[in-house]
Protein backbone atom coordinates (compact mmCIF):
# COMPACT_ATOMS: atom_id res chain seq x y z
CA UNK A 1 0.00 0.00 0.00
CA UNK A 2 1.34 3.31 -0.65
CA UNK A 3 1.57 5.39 2.07
CA UNK A 4 3.10 9.14 2.37
CA UNK A 5 3.48 8.99 6.28
CA UNK A 6 6.71 8.17 7.76
CA UNK A 7 7.00 4.52 8.85
CA UNK A 8 8.94 3.63 11.82
CA UNK A 9 9.52 0.35 13.08
CA UNK A 10 11.00 -1.73 15.99
CA UNK A 11 12.50 -4.62 15.30
CA UNK A 12 13.54 -6.96 18.33
CA UNK A 13 14.88 -10.74 18.31
CA UNK A 14 12.87 -12.99 20.75
CA UNK A 15 15.81 -14.70 21.95
CA UNK A 16 15.68 -13.51 25.28
CA UNK A 17 12.98 -11.48 27.13
CA UNK A 18 13.50 -7.79 26.87
CA UNK A 19 15.25 -5.13 28.82
CA UNK A 20 15.02 -1.28 29.89
CA UNK A 21 17.81 -0.68 26.81
CA UNK A 22 14.64 -1.99 24.45
CA UNK A 23 12.40 -0.38 26.09
CA UNK A 24 14.40 2.95 25.32
CA UNK A 25 14.87 2.38 22.13
CA UNK A 26 10.54 1.02 21.34
CA UNK A 27 9.52 4.42 23.24
CA UNK A 28 12.42 6.31 21.15
CA UNK A 29 10.49 5.20 17.90
CA UNK A 30 7.53 6.23 19.60
CA UNK A 31 8.39 9.31 20.54
CA UNK A 32 10.38 10.52 16.81
CA UNK A 33 7.36 8.78 14.75
CA UNK A 34 4.95 10.99 16.93
CA UNK A 35 7.21 14.00 16.02
CA UNK A 36 6.96 13.26 12.58
CA UNK A 37 3.57 12.05 12.66
CA UNK A 38 4.55 8.66 11.50
CA UNK A 39 3.59 4.54 11.62
CA UNK A 40 5.17 2.00 13.98
CA UNK A 41 5.34 -1.15 12.75
CA UNK A 42 6.80 -4.07 15.12
CA UNK A 43 9.18 -6.78 12.94
CA UNK A 44 9.81 -9.88 14.95
CA UNK A 45 13.78 -10.74 14.24
CA UNK A 46 13.66 -14.62 14.73
CA UNK A 47 15.97 -15.99 11.76
CA UNK A 48 18.06 -17.62 14.44
CA UNK A 49 16.09 -20.83 14.64
CA UNK A 50 17.82 -22.02 17.79
CA UNK A 51 17.97 -19.15 20.03
CA UNK A 52 14.61 -17.36 19.16
CA UNK A 53 11.65 -19.15 20.93
CA UNK A 54 7.56 -18.33 20.88
CA UNK A 55 7.86 -17.44 24.02
CA UNK A 56 10.09 -15.08 23.90
CA UNK A 57 7.81 -13.40 20.95
CA UNK A 58 4.99 -13.46 23.67
CA UNK A 59 7.28 -12.07 26.29
CA UNK A 60 8.00 -9.14 23.66
CA UNK A 61 4.13 -8.33 22.77
CA UNK A 62 3.23 -8.68 26.21
CA UNK A 63 6.02 -6.10 27.58
CA UNK A 64 5.23 -3.75 24.71
CA UNK A 65 1.27 -3.86 25.48
CA UNK A 66 2.25 -2.92 28.91
CA UNK A 67 4.47 -0.22 28.44
CA UNK A 68 1.84 1.05 26.10
CA UNK A 69 3.37 1.41 22.94
CA UNK A 70 1.04 0.24 19.86
CA UNK A 71 1.79 -0.92 16.76
CA UNK A 72 0.23 -1.05 13.47
CA UNK A 73 -1.62 -4.49 13.87
CA UNK A 74 0.54 -6.18 11.10
CA UNK A 75 3.41 -8.04 12.87
CA UNK A 76 6.67 -8.97 10.29
CA UNK A 77 7.88 -12.30 11.05
CA UNK A 78 11.32 -13.08 9.61
CA UNK A 79 11.10 -16.77 9.93
CA UNK A 80 7.85 -16.47 7.77
CA UNK A 81 9.60 -14.87 4.36
CA UNK A 82 12.41 -16.87 3.53
CA UNK A 83 11.51 -16.85 0.47
CA UNK A 84 11.99 -13.08 0.07
CA UNK A 85 15.54 -13.47 1.23
CA UNK A 86 16.58 -16.21 -0.89
CA UNK A 87 15.55 -13.73 -3.69
CA UNK A 88 17.15 -10.96 -3.01
CA UNK A 89 20.45 -13.23 -2.60
CA UNK A 90 19.83 -15.01 -5.84
CA UNK A 91 19.81 -11.35 -7.54
CA UNK A 92 23.43 -11.20 -5.86
CA UNK A 93 24.69 -13.87 -7.43
CA UNK A 94 23.40 -13.92 -10.10
CA UNK A 95 25.31 -10.46 -9.94
CA UNK A 96 28.46 -12.73 -9.25
CA UNK A 97 28.69 -11.49 -5.98
CA UNK A 98 28.37 -14.08 -3.34
CA UNK A 99 30.14 -17.07 -2.99
CA UNK A 100 30.26 -19.81 -0.64
CA UNK A 101 32.36 -19.98 2.54
CA UNK A 102 32.90 -23.77 4.40
CA UNK A 103 35.16 -22.49 6.85
CA UNK A 104 34.60 -22.88 10.70
CA UNK A 105 34.89 -19.93 13.15
CA UNK A 106 38.07 -21.89 14.46
CA UNK A 107 39.55 -22.19 11.16
CA UNK A 108 39.66 -18.83 10.65
CA UNK A 109 40.78 -18.00 13.69
CA UNK A 110 43.60 -20.20 13.23
CA UNK A 111 44.44 -18.81 9.97
CA UNK A 112 44.61 -15.40 11.00
CA UNK A 113 46.77 -16.55 14.11
CA UNK A 114 48.75 -17.92 11.22
CA UNK A 115 48.86 -15.08 9.28
CA UNK A 116 49.94 -12.79 12.38
CA UNK A 117 52.55 -14.65 12.85
CA UNK A 118 54.11 -14.70 9.64
CA UNK A 119 54.05 -11.05 9.13
CA UNK A 120 54.52 -9.75 12.40
CA UNK A 121 51.14 -7.24 11.45
CA UNK A 122 48.08 -7.43 13.21
CA UNK A 123 45.59 -8.65 11.22
CA UNK A 124 42.33 -6.49 9.87
CA UNK A 125 39.82 -6.02 12.33
CA UNK A 126 36.01 -5.19 11.68
CA UNK A 127 34.50 -2.23 13.53
CA UNK A 128 32.72 -4.93 16.48
CA UNK A 129 36.40 -5.96 17.05
CA UNK A 130 36.06 -9.29 15.09
CA UNK A 131 38.91 -10.10 12.30
CA UNK A 132 37.93 -9.68 8.51
CA UNK A 133 37.48 -12.88 7.23
CA UNK A 134 40.76 -13.86 5.15
CA UNK A 135 39.27 -14.65 2.33
CA UNK A 136 40.26 -18.35 2.51
CA UNK A 137 37.66 -20.23 0.44
CA UNK A 138 38.21 -17.82 -2.78
CA UNK A 139 41.14 -19.56 -3.64
CA UNK A 140 38.63 -22.66 -4.10
CA UNK A 141 38.36 -23.17 -8.07
CA UNK A 142 34.47 -22.83 -9.24
CA UNK A 143 34.73 -26.40 -9.76
CA UNK A 144 35.88 -27.38 -6.21
CA UNK A 145 32.97 -24.72 -4.86
CA UNK A 146 30.55 -26.65 -7.01
CA UNK A 147 31.56 -29.99 -5.93
CA UNK A 148 31.30 -29.12 -2.21
CA UNK A 149 28.25 -27.33 -2.09
CA UNK A 150 26.91 -30.60 -4.26
CA UNK A 151 28.01 -33.09 -1.64
CA UNK A 152 26.52 -30.94 0.63
CA UNK A 153 29.05 -29.67 3.17
CA UNK A 154 27.74 -27.16 5.26
CA UNK A 155 28.90 -23.46 4.34
CA UNK A 156 27.99 -20.22 4.89
CA UNK A 157 27.45 -17.26 1.90
CA UNK A 158 29.60 -14.68 1.59
CA UNK A 159 29.42 -11.05 -0.21
CA UNK A 160 32.66 -10.48 -2.40
CA UNK A 161 33.21 -7.01 -0.73
CA UNK A 162 35.84 -5.97 -3.43
CA UNK A 163 33.63 -6.86 -6.32
CA UNK A 164 30.78 -5.29 -4.75
CA UNK A 165 32.48 -2.25 -4.48
CA UNK A 166 33.63 -2.46 -8.08
CA UNK A 167 30.32 -2.66 -9.13
CA UNK A 168 29.30 0.89 -7.52
CA UNK A 169 32.48 2.50 -9.16
CA UNK A 170 32.65 6.06 -9.29
CA UNK A 171 28.68 6.15 -7.00
CA UNK A 172 29.90 7.92 -3.53
CA UNK A 173 27.56 5.62 -0.48
CA UNK A 174 25.76 7.70 2.11
CA UNK A 175 23.06 7.86 3.88
CA UNK A 176 21.01 10.92 6.06
CA UNK A 177 20.96 10.89 9.24
CA UNK A 178 18.65 12.53 11.42
CA UNK A 179 18.47 13.66 15.22
CA UNK A 180 16.09 14.39 17.76
CA UNK A 181 15.24 17.29 16.13
CA UNK A 182 15.01 16.47 12.90
CA UNK A 183 18.04 18.28 11.33
CA UNK A 184 19.47 15.88 8.79
CA UNK A 185 23.40 15.20 7.91
CA UNK A 186 24.21 13.32 5.22
CA UNK A 187 26.84 10.62 6.30
CA UNK A 188 29.33 8.83 4.37
CA UNK A 189 29.90 4.65 4.26
CA UNK A 190 32.62 2.95 4.31
CA UNK A 191 31.76 -1.16 4.01
CA UNK A 192 34.99 -2.26 2.84
CA UNK A 193 36.25 -1.72 6.59
CA UNK A 194 33.53 -5.20 7.18
CA UNK A 195 35.17 -7.29 4.61
CA UNK A 196 33.73 -10.50 3.23
CA UNK A 197 30.49 -9.96 5.19
CA UNK A 198 27.99 -13.24 5.64
CA UNK A 199 24.69 -13.03 3.63
CA UNK A 200 23.26 -16.82 4.19
CA UNK A 201 23.96 -18.40 7.60
CA UNK A 202 24.57 -22.15 6.84
CA UNK A 203 21.39 -23.19 8.33
CA UNK A 204 18.86 -20.02 7.34
CA UNK A 205 19.10 -18.40 3.60
CA UNK A 206 20.02 -15.16 4.90
CA UNK A 207 21.62 -13.20 7.78
CA UNK A 208 20.53 -9.99 9.84
CA UNK A 209 22.10 -7.58 7.07
CA UNK A 210 20.39 -9.05 4.51
CA UNK A 211 16.84 -9.58 5.90
CA UNK A 212 17.17 -5.98 7.65
CA UNK A 213 17.85 -4.69 4.39
CA UNK A 214 15.11 -6.61 2.38
CA UNK A 215 12.23 -5.95 5.01
CA UNK A 216 13.33 -2.80 6.00
CA UNK A 217 12.41 -2.11 1.63
CA UNK A 218 9.75 -4.77 1.78
CA UNK A 219 7.89 -2.53 4.57
CA UNK A 220 8.46 0.67 3.46
CA UNK A 221 10.12 1.63 6.26
CA UNK A 222 11.28 5.23 5.96
CA UNK A 223 12.85 5.84 9.63
CA UNK A 224 15.04 3.66 11.49
CA UNK A 225 15.67 4.33 15.00
CA UNK A 226 18.33 1.97 16.59
CA UNK A 227 20.85 1.82 19.20
CA UNK A 228 24.69 3.20 18.16
CA UNK A 229 25.64 -0.49 18.44
CA UNK A 230 23.94 -0.94 15.11
CA UNK A 231 25.44 2.35 13.29
CA UNK A 232 28.73 0.82 11.67
CA UNK A 233 26.68 -1.78 10.12
CA UNK A 234 24.25 0.87 8.57
CA UNK A 235 28.04 0.96 6.32
CA UNK A 236 27.13 -2.79 5.11
CA UNK A 237 23.31 -1.96 4.52
CA UNK A 238 23.48 0.73 2.40
CA UNK A 239 25.73 -1.11 0.36
CA UNK A 240 23.57 -3.70 -0.17
CA UNK A 241 20.21 -1.74 -0.90
CA UNK A 242 22.50 0.07 -3.45
CA UNK A 243 22.85 -3.68 -4.82
CA UNK A 244 19.71 -4.63 -4.70
CA UNK A 245 18.39 -1.58 -5.67
CA UNK A 246 16.33 -0.66 -2.58
CA UNK A 247 15.42 2.75 -0.99
CA UNK A 248 17.73 3.97 1.67
CA UNK A 249 15.55 4.77 4.79
CA UNK A 250 16.87 8.05 6.94
CA UNK A 251 18.81 6.81 9.82
CA UNK A 252 18.49 8.09 13.64
CA UNK A 253 21.30 5.85 16.15
CA UNK A 254 20.43 6.73 20.06
CA UNK A 255 22.69 6.27 23.17
CA UNK A 256 23.14 2.97 24.73
CA UNK A 257 22.04 2.14 28.34
CA UNK A 258 24.17 1.08 30.81
CA UNK A 259 24.11 -0.78 34.51
CA UNK A 260 25.49 0.58 37.42
CA UNK A 261 29.11 -0.77 36.63
CA UNK A 262 28.86 0.98 33.34
CA UNK A 263 28.23 -2.28 31.26
CA UNK A 264 25.96 -2.03 27.74
CA UNK A 265 22.58 -3.56 28.76
CA UNK A 266 22.54 -7.54 27.17
CA UNK A 267 20.25 -9.94 27.11
CA UNK A 268 23.67 -11.93 27.39
CA UNK A 269 24.79 -10.23 30.61
CA UNK A 270 21.49 -11.31 32.75
CA UNK A 271 20.11 -7.41 32.88
CA UNK A 272 16.95 -7.06 34.56
CA UNK A 273 14.24 -7.77 32.49
CA UNK A 274 10.68 -5.54 31.94
CA UNK A 275 8.99 -8.77 33.30
CA UNK A 276 11.36 -8.63 36.28
CA UNK A 277 10.68 -5.06 36.85
CA UNK A 278 7.13 -5.54 36.60
CA UNK A 279 7.08 -8.38 39.05
CA UNK A 280 8.54 -5.76 41.48
CA UNK A 281 5.45 -3.56 41.16
CA UNK A 282 7.19 -1.50 39.13
CA UNK A 283 4.21 0.84 36.96
CA UNK A 284 5.01 1.54 33.10
CA UNK A 285 4.92 5.16 33.93
CA UNK A 286 7.55 4.68 36.09
CA UNK A 287 10.29 3.43 33.91
CA UNK A 288 8.82 5.90 30.71
CA UNK A 289 9.73 8.61 33.66
CA UNK A 290 13.09 6.71 34.67
CA UNK A 291 14.20 6.63 30.60
CA UNK A 292 13.46 10.22 29.91
CA UNK A 293 9.73 9.80 28.53
CA UNK A 294 7.66 12.06 30.37
N1 LIG B 1 17.04 -7.24 15.81
C1 LIG B 1 18.05 -6.31 16.19
C2 LIG B 1 18.24 -6.35 17.70
O1 LIG B 1 17.39 -6.87 18.42
C3 LIG B 1 17.73 -4.88 15.78
C4 LIG B 1 17.90 -4.69 14.33
C5 LIG B 1 17.71 -3.26 13.82
O2 LIG B 1 17.11 -2.42 14.50
O3 LIG B 1 18.14 -3.02 12.71
O4 LIG B 1 19.24 -5.88 18.17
Amino acid sequence: MASSSPIFRFAPSPNGRLHLGHAYSALMNERLAARLQGEMLLRIEDIDLTRCRPEFEQGILEDLAWLGISFAPEVRRQSLHFDDYRQALGRLEAAGLVYPCFCSRQEIKEAVRQREATTGIPWPRDPDGAPLYPETCRALGEAEMRRRCEAGEPHVLRLAMDRALERRAGESLSYGRFDETGAEHEIAVDPARWGDVVLARKDVPTSYHLSVVVDDALQGVSHVVRGRDLEAATDIHVLLQRLLGLPTPRYHFHQLLSDETGQKLAKSRMSRSLADLRADGMKPDAIRRQLGFT
